[in-house]
This record gives structure tokens, sequence and C-alpha cells, in this order.
């Protein structure tokens, strides 16, 4: 069996797997495990904080930024409050 050995870019975690590509990161559990952390999604952000409503486009765009264990933003509760009717 070849294993490969993956890293993780969001909390620089490094596995062994024998998948093609690993779904998730087995650390942080992040589904964006390969792909580079993106800024925050500063306009979506804002426009949450306000309380205004979000497209769907901005509303993926906090969920990549956001799904993510190893990130600051505390951004499960973000989607908790963003499926909360207001
Ligand atoms: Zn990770």
């Amino acid at each position: 069996m070849n294993y490969k050995i993956f890293k993780c870019k969001r909390c620089n975690h490094e596995w062994p797997s024998k998948q093609e590509r690993p779904r998730v990161c087995p650390k942080c559990k992040s589904p964006y495990w390969d792909k580079e952390r993106k800024n925050a999604p500063n306009k979506a952000f804002n426009k949450y904080l306000k309380g205004e409503p979000l497209s769907d486009s901005e509303k993926r765009s906090l969920d990549e930024y956001g799904d993510d264990n190893c990130g600051l933003l505390p951004v499960r509760q973000f989607e908790k409050l963003l499926e909360t009717p207001t």
C-alpha cells in the first residue's frame, strides 16, 4: 500500500493516507485543508455584523472562511446565528 503524506494548510497537521485526496483534515476537520486560508470576506462579514441579509454566495464565502476549527473566528457560533431568524 502506498501512503501519501498530506499536509493541512489550515493547521499544518501532516498525516499519511491512502486516499487520493482526503475529504477533511483528520485534525481540524476542515474540508478546505488543501486550500490556502482566504482573507476574511470582510464585506460579507460586515454585512452580517450589521444584521443585513446575506446572499448565498456571501454565506458561502463566510462558510468557507469559517469552516476551519484552527481559525480565530468562532464560526460555528456564526453559522448558528446565520441560521437563526432574527
Ligand atoms: Zn488541519
